[in-house]
């Protein structure tokens, strides 16, 4: 069936398009992009007005199927991707059990090719069982399509176990993806060390803690030639030694969440806000400003949500007890419209870069351009839609944003996926 996407402004760094022009779409894929384009017989949206771009991914991502479905699973989780505007997300292999061998892999596969509404990319656990001191078979599911490699939630505490890691995943051309934190200074750590540790009276959570994992795991780079994708980046040091480490050409990118560019320690008050609790914490607001000028630089490489649905029942408790993570998939690319593009800060193409080019390189996929042969995940957004945040509207099973009642503009309103749209006129397609 054709597919006529008609007079939307069309942006992809990657051909240096930015105009307004049709694209005309058959099985799956691109045929024409230009001016006045007409088709024999198929479907035609008028995208007037609208903003265009190869489709958005989300790089980390919890959907927590199998095992903590109370929480989300596939068919929500996905949903929750296409209302935001994602064509894809990267799945975390934080799941009980963990995906740390091809029958989870394949399990994640069937379940988002039978539920989903957008692509499942999945990512492997490093160590078995996310325990830091066996290695998973990496081997194994890479034969089944895992082209990233991550033990999310836990930083892998032994350099020796991270540099086997590395070592082994060297061996596929994979990227391994750390969350970057040394257990003996985080400890039982709650929220940023210093301030906001000393005012709210709880254990903090140093910026050291994160900054000697990034330190260490740029050295064992350069030691074993690996890809290395930092996780959710958060402190301006951190974000130097990335700086450092690309101007000597070592093969590392990093990314940074929403939530750490726009809400800082401070926004932590007194009435301790558990969806504000987050791994690693928010930190300081020198330190979300150096970030804001990573992505300007190109030192950062994709903004990612990590989103991390949880009940109600878990955050609602006492903010020690409460578990890490807020969601992030129906925010993101309004937060980065509202707060970056339309203040100047950076461009739709810079953003394009970052929410769809990047992602996709980094993991291994094979791109999306707005050209002739591609394949048709497509993003279109109204730029100029204002909205609140509210629960109401989330597909997500969970609430736990950290930014409920903001006042946003911009929004996803067609998503197609090799062709076919998942969303329409901001509603999920069933
Ligand atoms: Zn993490």
């Amino acid at each position: 069936m054709a597919l006529m996407l008609k007079g939307a402004r069309c942006i992809d760094p990657q051909v240096g398009l930015d105009e307004v022009c049709d694209i005309l779409i058959r099985d799956g894929k691109i045929v024409e992009v230009g001016h006045d384009l007409s088709m024999e017989k198929g479907v035609t949206r008028d995208l007037a007005g609208k903003v265009l771009m190869p489709g958005l991914v989300d790089m980390h991502v919890h959907l927590r199927e199998p095992g903590y479905e109370q929480k989300e699973d596939i068919a929500s989780g996905t949903r929750a991707a296409a209302h935001g505007g994602f064509t894809a997300v990267c799945a975390m292999p934080n799941t009980d059990p963990v995906i740390d061998n091809a029958v989870g892999v394949e399990y994640v596969k069937a379940r988002a090719n039978e539920v989903g509404k957008c692509r499942v990319i999945v990512s492997g656990a490093c160590t078995k069982g996310l325990k830091g001191e066996i290695l998973s078979e990496m081997g194994d599911m890479h034969a089944h399509g895992v082209r990233a490699f991550t033990d999310d939630g836990h930083g892998v505490q032994d350099a020796g176990m991270m540099r086997r890691v590395m070592d082994y995943a060297s061996q596929f051309d994979c990227v391994v993806m750390p969350h970057c934190q040394d257990d003996s200074l985080v400890g039982d750590g709650q929220v940023n060390e210093g301030v906001a540790s000393t005012r709210l009276g709880m254990l903090g959570w140093p910026a050291e803690g994160e900054e000697l994992e990034i330190a260490r795991d740029i050295a064992l780079c350069r030691l074993t030639g690996c890809p290395l994708h930092i996780q959710h980046v958060t402190t301006a040091r951190g974000l130097e030694m990335i700086r450092q480490a690309k101007a000597e050409g070592l093969p590392v990118t990093c990314e940074v969440t929403p939530h750490h560019l726009f809400l800082t320690e401070d926004d932590i008050t007194d009435v301790y806000p558990t969806s504000l609790k987050v791994n690693p914490p928010l930190r300081t607001s020198d330190d979300a400003v150096a970030l804001v000028e990573g992505i300007v630089d190109g030192t950062v490489d994709a903004i990612v949500t990590d989103h991390a649905p949880h009940t109600d029942w878990e955050k609602d408790r006492e903010f020690e007890l409460a578990p890490f993570g807020m969601i992030g998939l129906e925010t993101s690319l309004a937060l980065v419209l509202t707060k970056l593009v339309a203040t100047g800060i950076i461009s739709y193409a810079k953003m394009a870069e970052v929410m769809a080019v990047n992602p996709r390189r980094i993991l291994r996929q094979e791109p999306v351009r707005l050209e002739a042969g591609s394949t048709a995940d497509l993003t279109v957004f109204d730029p100029d839609a204002a909205w609140t945040v509210e629960r109401s509207d989330f597909y997500s099973k969970a609430g736990n944003s950290g930014f409920l009642g903001a006042e946003l503009t911009g929004k996803a309103v067609d998503v197609y996926v090799g062709g076919y749209a998942t969303l329409e006129d901001g509603a999920i397609v069933e």
